[in-house]
């Protein structure tokens, strides 16, 4: 590499939320951080771009920021502004669009009215106080009619859109993924209830450029960090283009492909994205709407509404395909798929990795934890206040 590791801080392996975030902090600090990103881009799973439509569109896949952490978004309003933004979803159930998460709403659009108003009247009682219930609960309720209503819900959503992102049976999944899109107990239509919900007003990509701007931050695109670097567990020790290197080393990539696949490969679900451009205004009547049992495509985002912007006549959507990822060049790893086995395999390598001491290790594919962007700011707050 053309750059002495000399003139160096701190090392950061990725440029997305977790590294750009930890690299602006420390350099507050006063440290000279080296960002290595192996894309040709910023701003990480966030990255936006305006296509030829002149739409601004997320490359890997539709973006809102929601968060509950004030800390979180006092940090990020600091660099560039921000505006509300409240995402409304919409699923195809077998031909009628109903909400998503579900709410009342769609036990009117499934049932007969008296049916409904007994099914609204009975769920309201069962759950009084609460805003929302899982789908698991829903399922073991004793209440016929509620466990019919869930296994409606089901049959219709939950089993063939979950199969179909995840490849498996909802059985083989930890039953987080299955709580994570809840049931609402009223007419509430937001798909997230967090306190702050926005996008940046000048989108992902130049919010991170924000962000990286800084005298003491230099980033090199293109340039995967493993080429150079080396962990070896045994001697705890890192090495960069074979010179040891004892500077703190924040790595953001996937922890089984630092270690070399020691204990095999850690699996993913990815996604693959079809663009398409409609000579309409309007595709859908939501930024995102699911399609539980259509072939192939779990989603579709029709990105004029995410952000809202004012173009005429044309529209871009993009179909979203899961698919299975096995580390082939451009299959990039999405989803860790949090299975017993696999988060026991991840312990394993977490814990030799806590054998290095200068390694930090943080963000979605190093901790293989699905974090909202969020999550990961928090995650970065807290691993940056452990680098000395
Ligand atoms: C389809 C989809 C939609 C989502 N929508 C939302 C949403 O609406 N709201 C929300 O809050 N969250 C959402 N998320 C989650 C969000 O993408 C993550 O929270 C975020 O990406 C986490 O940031 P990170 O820094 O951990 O990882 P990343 O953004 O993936 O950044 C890691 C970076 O490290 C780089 N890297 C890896 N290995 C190397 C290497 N060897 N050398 C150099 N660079 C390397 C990668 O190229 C990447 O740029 C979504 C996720 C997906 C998959």
């Amino acid at each position: 590499m053309a750059y002495s590791m000399e003139a160096f801080d701190v090392l950061v392996i990725g440029c997305g939320f977790c590294g750009s975030v930890i690299a602006r902090r420390q350099a507050e600090k006063g440290k000279k951080m080296l960002v290595l990103e192996r894309r040709s881009h910023i701003a990480g799973n966030m990255f936006d771009e305006y296509d030829d439509n002149n739409i601004l569109v997320h490359r890997y896949g539709p973006h809102t920021f929601h968060t509950n952490i004030a800390a979180v978004y006092t940090f990020i309003t600091q660099y560039g502004e921000w505006d509300d933004y409240v995402l409304k979803c919409a699923t195809d159930l077998d031909g009628v669009l109903s909400p998503v998460p579900f709410n009342f709403e769609t036990i009117d659009l499934l049932y007969e009215k008296t049916d409904a108003t007994e099914l609204k009247h009975r769920l309201r009682k069962r759950y009084s106080g609460r805003e929302t219930v899982t789908i698991v609960e829903l399922l073991e309720c004793e209440d016929v009619l509620i466990k019919k209503y869930a296994e409606k819900l089901f049959e219709l959503d939950y089993r063939p859109y979950t199969a179909k992102q995840w490849g498996v049976e909802p059985k083989d999944i930890l039953p987080e993924v299955l709580r994570r899109v809840p049931v609402r107990l009223s007419y509430v239509n937001a798909y997230f209830d967090d306190e702050y919900q926005c996008v940046p007003k000048h989108g992902y990509t130049r919010f991170f450029e924000n962000l990286l701007d800084h005298n003491n931050i230099q980033v090199e695109l293109n340039t995967n960090a493993l080429d150079f670097l080396k962990a070896d567990v045994d001697s705890g020790q890192i090495s960069f283009n074979g010179k040891h290197l004892d500077i703190p080393v924040v790595y953001t990539g996937a922890l089984d492909e630092l270690l070399e696949y020691r204990y095999g490969r850690l699996p993913y679900r990815s996604l693959r994205f079809d663009y398409q451009t409609k000579n309409i205004d309007s595709f859908q009547g939501s930024a995102v709407t699911a399609y539980p049992k259509a072939k192939g495509y779990t989603r579709i985002t029709e990105y004029k509404k995410l952000p809202l912007q004012d173009v005429a006549g044309v529209t871009t959507v993009a179909y979203e395909y899961p698919l299975r990822s096995d580390g082939e060049a451009g299959d990039e790893p999405y989803y860790p798929i949090l299975t017993e086995e696999n988060t026991s395999v991840y312990e394993k390598y977490k814990r030799d990795a806590e054998r290095i001491q200068n390694l930090f290790v943080c963000g979605r594919l190093a901790d293989y934890q699905y974090y909202n962007m969020d999550a990961a700011v928090k995650r970065a707050f807290e691993v940056e206040n452990k680098i000395i």
